[in-house]
């Protein structure tokens, strides 16, 4: 089995067991993916008693960097050679949960202890790394078995109730091992359902990143869409049934991207969660979703303290008779759900418009505003386009977009070839025509700044866009013609 390790990889681990003697334990998804003959990059190890001063001997040997986590027993090492990877340490620890959905407390204890606290068979391999036995598997749960027979198993009944990330990890591993999920662990998730809600919006989102970095994210998504996950999380989130084809147009983007804007900011993880809400996602739950899940948003101030007791009213505690008397009238249908310390409200009804997000806490209201809605509305701007548009229409029509959308557009299955085009043709050149005329131009042309200012550079720049000036004496000529004929 250690024949599969890479040498350089190989060289590090007997290091370890060197250094560390027995006790000493190589943990986890490196374990489990060298059994299943597939390349893995974390290095887990766990020692028995303490892994700071087992890492700072190995930094010295490696003459590496150090990072250590005095107050989790943890550390990492860096070894100088680039190539080689970083290595975690951490002290074998036990686990003990005392509220469903929060973190554990945690002490130090032995590697049976250390496997025991850990969410699945299959995870729980861990490989000895003493030269008296290096490369013995240790397996105390059935993990090899399980691994044999591709099930994703948890090792006790209370596990998704203790920790319910687990629920989105057992999915995430059966889609990307193409396993199954073991039949009581099915029951024991319908079971732990409803302790999801109870999850800190990080912790949610963290799983649903990780879930968007597997190639298999489609069909991870749709189990966990089958299993009525995302309305779990928030009230009324229904999963887009087109996220396959915006997944995949997203992998292509990020693609596009890293070959076309590479030296550009461009946030990755953006685009995934565009691609998640799609299309069909309407914008107050995708605005609800940004503040629960912890997402880019801002909030936008409504009503601030001073308002509120102006009419009476007191924001810390949310009612319909509240908002009517502020003037945002709630439907009877509006729900209600505290998070991340303050109010959120959604209000679907169509009847006061497209449908509301509102959050309260403060003692003032906020809308939120979040950027994860321009794909969606980009689509929506792009479905009235007509061929003919000038660039200076497009340019204008794109310039309040973030990259990321635009990029996501142009790679989607349903807009037009000739529309992904002029996505492509804004990315690459439109948006970098730098202006003949600026405004220092037209000051010392003797315009005076205000409204009629910024539409005359307005008109010379659409101008030259769409090709009419090309040089900055056309570009006078035209201010001079402009302004004769009012
Ligand atoms: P991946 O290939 O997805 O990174 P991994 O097994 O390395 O898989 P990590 O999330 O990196 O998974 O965690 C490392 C190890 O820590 C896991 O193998 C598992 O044993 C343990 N672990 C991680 N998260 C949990 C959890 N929520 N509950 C219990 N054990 C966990
Ligand atoms: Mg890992």
């Amino acid at each position: 089995m250690t024949r599969n390790i890479p040498e350089p990889i190989l060289g590090l681990l007997h290091d370890i067991g060197e250094v560390a003697g027995t006790g000493s334990y190589l943990v986890g998804g490196f374990v489990r993916d060298l059994l299943l003959k597939r390349p893995s990059l974390d290095i887990d190890i766990v020692v028995e008693g303490d892994a700071i001063r087992v890492a700072q001997a190995l930094c010295e040997r490696w003459n590496g960097t150090l990072e250590v986590h005095a107050q989790f027993g943890t550390a990492t090492v860096a070894p100088e050679n680039t190539d080689l990877p970083k290595v975690d340490f951490v002290t074998a620890r036990r686990e003990t949960y005392q509220g469903s959905g929060t973190l554990p407390i945690v002490q130090s204890g032995s590697i049976t202890d250390d496997l025991r606290r850990r969410d699945f068979s299959i995870n729980t391999l861990a490989m000895r790394l003493d030269q008296t036995a290096f490369g013995t598997i240790v397996d105390e749960t059935g993990g090899l078995k399980d691994l044999e027979s591709g099930v994703v198993r948890v090792l006790h009944n209370r596990s998704f109730i203790d920790d319910p990330t687990r629920i989105f990890r057992a999915y995430r591993y059966a889609g990307r091992y193409g396993f199954q999920i073991a039949k009581n662990d099915a029951r024991l998730i319908r079971e732990a359902l409803p302790v999801t809600a109870q999850l800190s919006g990080e912790r949610i989102r963290n799983e649903i990143d990780r879930v968007l970095l597997e190639k298999n994210a489609p069909e991870i998504v749709e189990q966990l869409t089958e299993l009525g996950i995302w309305e779990t999380i928030c009230a009324g989130w229904q999963m887009s049934s087109d996220f396959a084809s915006d997944f995949r147009a997203a992998q292509r983007a990020i693609a596009w991207a890293s070959e076309h804007l590479a030296d550009e900011a461009f946030d990755q993880a953006f685009v995934r969660w565009m691609a998640l809400f799609g299309t069909q996602t309407p914008i107050y739950q995708i605005e609800a979703l940004s503040f629960r899940l912890i997402l880019e948003h801002r909030l936008q101030r409504l009503v601030s303290p001073a308002q509120a007791e102006n009419r009476q009213v007191s924001l810390e505690k949310v009612t319909h008779v509240i908002f009517e008397k502020l003037g945002y009238p709630l439907s009877q249908n509006a729900v209600i759900e505290h998070h991340n310390g303050k109010w959120c409200i959604v209000d679907a009804d169509v009847s006061i418009g497209k449908g509301k997000t509102y959050i309260s806490g403060d003692g003032s209201l906020f809308r939120v505003e979040t950027r994860l809605t321009a794909y969606k509305q980009l689509k929506e701007a792009l479905a009235l386009l007509k061929r003919s548009v000038k660039p200076s229409e497009i340019y204008r029509l794109f310039k309040p977009y973030p990259t990321e959308a635009l990029v996501l557009a142009s790679e989607g299955t349903t807009v037009a070839e000739w529309g992904r085009e002029k996505i492509r043709d804004y990315l690459l050149v439109l948006r970098k025509v730098q202006p003949l005329i600026t405004g220092k131009d037209l000051i010392a042309f003797g315009e005076k700044p205000g409204q009629t200012f910024k539409t005359r550079l307005w008109q010379l720049f659409a101008a030259q866009l769409d090709g009419e000036i090309k040089t900055k004496e056309a570009a006078y000529s035209r201010l001079e013609k402009i302004n004769s004929n009012g």
